[in-house]
């Protein structure tokens, strides 16, 4: 069964209105240690002692960083919030996975009179779904997203982003940059609080 995003908010919220569940926001578990038969659990903004904890992080990680000179400039973030808010702009998404497409797509199909640059190092989307590698080619066909196959960012700057393709450097017009380039697992952390994770690689 398929939904919209918006109507997967209003459904959480409802239920967190419903249930009454206290939700902490803006606040990240750093620690986890035992005492006597509970857990003490440390976040940035206190202390709780619990009886059990239910890890539920997700396996998303920390969102990668590029790595260039210029990514600290607050027009570059790592996940797309709403496509409507980059109406009229220039705007790169960098990836190749489900999340930079479907971010690349969204933007394109506002028709916001801007223009989207998709950047992804490898040669083919061979790790997204058949739908969004469908979405962006509709786009890509309505000349409203430029896909840059083998292509690599190497700086941003205020107004535009140098990129690397097919041998030479290219600077693009830019006003905002979403990089979906994937997550750093929380290996420490789960190393640090006792959860040993085993990596099977197809076999069952
Ligand atoms: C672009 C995209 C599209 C997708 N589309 C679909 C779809 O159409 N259908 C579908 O079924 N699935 C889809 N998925 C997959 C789906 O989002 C995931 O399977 C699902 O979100 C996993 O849920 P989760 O609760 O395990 O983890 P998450 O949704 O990743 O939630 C983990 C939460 O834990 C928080 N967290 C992490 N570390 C800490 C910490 N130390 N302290 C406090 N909080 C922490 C994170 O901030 C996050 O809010 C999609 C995923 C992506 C990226």
């Amino acid at each position: 069964r398929q939904t919209s995003k918006e109507a997967l908010l209003e459904f959480w919220t409802q239920a967190e209105r419903k249930t009454g569940v206290k939700i902490n926001y803006k606040e990240r578990v750093e620690d986890i240690t035992r005492s006597g038969d509970g857990f003490i659990v440390k976040t940035n903004r206190g202390t709780y002692p619990t009886r059990s904890v239910l890890l539920a992080i997700g396996r998303r990680g920390t969102p990668r960083k590029l790595g260039v000179p210029g990514e600290e400039m607050s027009k570059v973030v790592y996940r797309l919030i709403d496509p409507e808010q980059y109406k009229g702009q220039h705007v790169l998404v960098v990836g190749g996975g489900d999340s930079a497409l479907e971010a690349a797509a969204s933007i394109a199909e506002t028709d916001s009179g801007g223009g989207v640059v998709l950047s992804y190092r490898g040669a083919e989307f061979d790790r997204a779904k058949a739908r969004n590698r469908d979405r962006v080619q509709a786009a890509a066909k309505t000349g409203r997203l430029q896909v840059m196959m083998k292509s690599n960012v190497k700086k941003v700057e205020a107004e535009s982003v140098s990129i690397e393709h097919e041998g030479e450097m290219k600077q693009v017009r830019n006003d905002a940059i979403i990089v979906s380039a994937g997550g750093v697992l929380p290996s420490e952390f789960l190393k640090r609080v006792g959860i040993s994770v085993e990596t099977k690689y197809g076999t069952v």
